[in-house]
């Protein structure tokens, strides 16, 4: 048997050439010349992945072989006892997709033939249109379609909706406002007449982002029904799934969910329950390629397909492994995409690109993506308080964001 290639050094890149940090992971191997890229990105908590990775999983990686990614993964997991949560899974992230690349690499191959080939071209892809009024919202729609995209994410006002008049009490706490009744009200008002002004044929798909109380997302879920959305996203947060099995009692509004999911333990009641219908996994954020691969194998028995988290806040490395599950997955619904800037391009070379509404992979072995390390360090990622996260609603009181 011939030596094995093994891991001489762990890197992480942090940089920020758009809006997000990002967090990437380079693993350098034995062989010259030879490495992978993982993403690692959890933007909002980027120096506590980079110390979980360069404290922790580098010393206990130096040395293995590369070959046994499912092992590292499963060993990598348990390692700190401690496992899952946000920072060690994209820590774990970070290696197991550069690990996939390395192999694909060294097998001459794309990622998605080592998971069993393609079951499609190209990924269908959805974009977010949003307006100040549903006015706007129905033009940006048009503009998407023109472009030729059958998929449109619609929103008014952003995440929670803009209010015109909220009424607060003295001396309120900075925060991001918003009126939950008032968002149910303008949103449905949006939806109606988006539908009315693109017609019957565009998928059009809308996010609560957890924003509501569980009883009125259940009320919102069958209100919208009569509109026919592709998925509903994001009704209820992780800790008010016992609330998912009441949507499915009133509408047969389809149902999309999962990205703040990182313990397998969210997930199984819900697949196997049949209560929601598309996945939403931020797939760095369960742990990579691996786990993800997993639950859509899993998913697919159940009828449920796959809508993988695709924001800014995933790295162009985390988009194109998102892209070779969604060639090979046979229960691919759609994928979000974020249009990346210019610069992105430049910086990630490989990044996928979109033409007519599909996401194409290009044909390179690996995730078939590098990085511009010198362009990379020019952007450094920069520290800040989320404003976006720190939400209230007209009284004052806290709420999920
Ligand atoms: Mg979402």
């Amino acid at each position: 048997m011939s030596k094995p290639v093994t891991i001489k050094d762990v890197q992480t890149i942090l940089t920020q050439p758009a809006g997000s940090r990002l967090i990437v992971v380079k693993i350098i191997t034995s062989e010259p010349g030879l490495y992978g890229l993982g993403c690692a990105t959890f933007t909002q908590r980027f120096h506590a992945v980079y110390a979980a990775i360069h404290e922790h999983l580098r010393p206990f990686l130096i040395g293995r072989d590369v070959d046994r990614i499912e092992d590292l993964f499963q060993t990598g997991m348990v390692h700190s006892y401690w496992r899952n949560g946000p920072v060690l899974n994209n820590a774990i992230s970070g290696m197991d997709m550069a690990l996939w690349d390395i192999k694909g690499k060294r097998a001459g191959m794309p990622v998605y033939q080592l998971l069993g080939g393609k079951c499609r071209e190209a990924a269908p892809v959805y974009s977010h249109a949003d307006g100040a009024t549903k006015e706007e919202v129905a033009d940006n729609v048009r503009r998407f379609m023109g472009e030729g995209y059958r998929y449109v994410r619609i929103q008014q006002g952003g995440y929670g909706g803009k209010a015109t008049a909220m009424q607060h009490p003295e001396g309120i706490q900075p925060g991001a406002y918003f009126d939950q009744r008032d968002y149910v009200r303008r949103s449905l008002q949006m939806i109606e007449h988006v539908r009315k002004e693109a017609g019957p044929e565009v998928e059009l798909l809308h996010d609560i982002h957890e924003r509501l109380r569980p009883i009125d997302a259940v009320g919102f879920a069958k209100d919208v029904e009569q509109f026919k959305l592709f998925f509903l996203e994001d009704p209820l947060a992780p800790e008010d799934i016992e609330w998912f099995r009441h949507i499915r009692q009133v509408c047969a509004t389809p149902i999309a969910m999962g990205e703040l999911f990182n313990n397998p333990g969210e997930w199984l009641p819900l697949i196997e329950g049949r209560l929601i219908d598309f996945l939403r996994m931020h797939i760095s954020q369960m742990g990579g390629i691996t786990p993800a691969r997993n639950v859509a194998a899993m998913a697919n028995m159940y009828g449920i397909r796959t809508a993988w988290h695709g924001p800014g806040d995933v790295s162009p490395i985390g988009h194109a492994a998102n892209l070779h599950l969604d060639l090979w997955a046979p229960n691919c619904g759609v994928q979000e995409w974020c249009r990346f800037n210019e610069l992105v391009y430049e910086m990630f070379p490989g990044t996928p690109e979109v033409r007519n509404g599909y996401l194409y992979p290009n044909e390179k072995p690996g995730l078939g993506i590098d990085i511009d390390e010198k362009l990379a360090a020019k952007y450094p990622a920069e520290s800040t308080i989320e404003e976006w996260t720190q939400t209230r609603t007209p009284d004052g009181g806290p709420v999920r964001p």
